[in-house]
């Protein structure tokens, strides 16, 4: 299958080279040349998480070079379940999947380790690849976890020096080779202005054949829909209802992955975008006009997002196909929905789920009680305990896969925010390893 640009200024490309050059050549997103009706009908929600993936992939990788591997990709990238749980046994109408029993404790482990797995095949090991990533959040721990151990594909994470919290910090450093991470004195948006720098050297870019790992890349959106059209199977094959979705949203990553599995047939009923603060998608539902805005910082920080980078592919949908609701939550609803949950049945939410949790509290009794419902859980609550716990009271557990990040020892490299730093970086990484 053919991948096209959002904004029809470029050649179609097969799935592969939408994956290596990340954004199109006319500035807009690759999106399928159609969506293929019917592949995802037949889900029993018994598939494991690999075989859904494999089927949802198998029409756009097909005919590429991904092909003939694309079974093992997928058992490779997906080999942690994500189970469905009732938080609150009297409410048995509110599921959450939870998507943080991966290696770094958030839903962003599925796409990272999807897209290094098809970076590796793609790759020369003498020619490596290097994944640039300017992040403050959940998506370098997950690139660099992804990356170690690899040949033909090295990582280079950029951070901001002091931004991040003490735990994220050491979940972007902790990662042995081919992954380094760069802390560099400067905010966000100087790491992301410098990793954008870098692409746009021409000569530099080559050299190091860079490659993106944002959460515009097909490779990381598109196997989302796999986990959340296995859970809406599950529970159809239980109560012969398809449930609806509700999926707390950022960038849209998650939300765009959901539409396209209900497009191609997955039993997803009504979806729902639970947002922070960041009022773009809310005011764009209401009133059908989308603003792009500057960002505003929440509780929920994975989420502040003030454009949606993935409006554009849900701009692109045909009529019908990209129905969905927003709900808009903002920071004292996040507090007191923890709360809340808490006390009520001792279930912890992140702030990103808990808008999630919030959104369903806020279903009309007609809507909330014609179909079960499964929210997202997007983050383990371990990972935002400095917010979380003084809201609880109580001190959160790391489950085994973060109590074994913070074990490992943290090696960050100082750099200045200058494209000349990051190259000489870069240039390190080619001399050959000692031994
Ligand atoms: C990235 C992230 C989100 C937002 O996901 P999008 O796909 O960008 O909408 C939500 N929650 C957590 C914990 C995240 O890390």
């Amino acid at each position: 299958m053919n991948f096209v640009s959002t904004r029809l200024g470029a050649e179609p490309v097969q799935f592969e080279d939408a994956i290596l050059a990340g954004t199109a050549r006319d500035g807009g997103l690759f999106r399928p040349e159609r969506l293929p009706e019917g592949v995802l009908s037949h889900l029993t929600g018994k598939e494991s998480i690999a075989q859904t993936a494999a089927a949802l992939l198998r029409p756009f990788v097909e005919g590429g070079a991904l092909a003939p591997a694309l079974e093992a990709l997928c058992a490779e990238a997906f080999d942690f379940d994500a189970p469905l749980v009732t938080p609150d046994p009297e409410r048995p109408g509110l599921m959450a999947l939870e998507l943080f029993h991966g290696p770094t404790g958030a839903f962003k482990d599925f796409g990272a380790l999807f897209l290094m797995a098809c970076l590796c095949r793609l790759s020369d090991p003498d020619h490596p690849r290097t994944v640039l990533a300017a992040t403050s959040g959940d998506t370098g721990g997950a690139v660099g976890c992804a990356a170690e151990g690899r040949s033909g594909v090295r990582a280079v994470i950029v951070f901001p020096k002091g931004r991040v919290s003490a735990f994220q910090r050491h979940q972007l450093t902790c990662w042995d080779a081919p992954v380094s991470a760069l802390e560099v004195e400067g905010d966000f948006d100087a790491c992301q202005a410098l990793v954008k720098a870098a692409f746009a050297d021409a000569p530099l870019s080559a050299r190091h054949r860079l490659t993106s790992a944002n959460s515009i890349n097909l490779a990381r959106l598109l196997p989302q829909g796999a986990y959340l059209g296995r859970a809406c199977a599950q529970v159809q094959a239980k109560t012969g209802i398809a449930p609806g979705l509700i999926i707390p949203t950022g960038n849209l990553g998650h939300g765009v992955a959901a539409l396209y599995a209900r497009a191609m047939g997955a039993p997803i009923g009504p979806i729902m975008l639970a947002t922070n603060a960041n009022g773009a998608l809310a005011d764009w539902a209401a009133s059908g006009m989308y603003k792009p805005r500057a960002s505003v910082a929440t509780l929920a920080n994975a989420m502040d997002v003030g454009a949606p980078s993935n409006f554009e592919r849900l701009a692109a949908l045909p009529a019908g196909l990209g129905d969905v609701q927003v709900e808009r939550v903002e920071d004292d609803a996040i507090s007191t929905r923890i709360i809340s949950e808490y006390v009520r049945s001792g279930y912890v939410w992140c702030p990103h789920s808990a808008t999630g949790a919030e959104a369903f509290a806020r279903l009309a009794p007609l809507e909330r009680d014609a179909r079960p419902w499964i929210v997202a859980a997007t983050a383990h609550p371990f990972k935002f305990a400095d917010i979380v716990e003084p809201l609880i009271g109580r001190a959160i557990d790391p489950p085994p896969a973060l109590q074994a990040v913070l074990s490992r020892p943290s090696h960050p490299t100082e750099a200045k925010a200058d494209l000349a730093a990051l190259a000489s970086h870069l240039n390190t990484l080619e001399e050959p390893a000692l031994s």
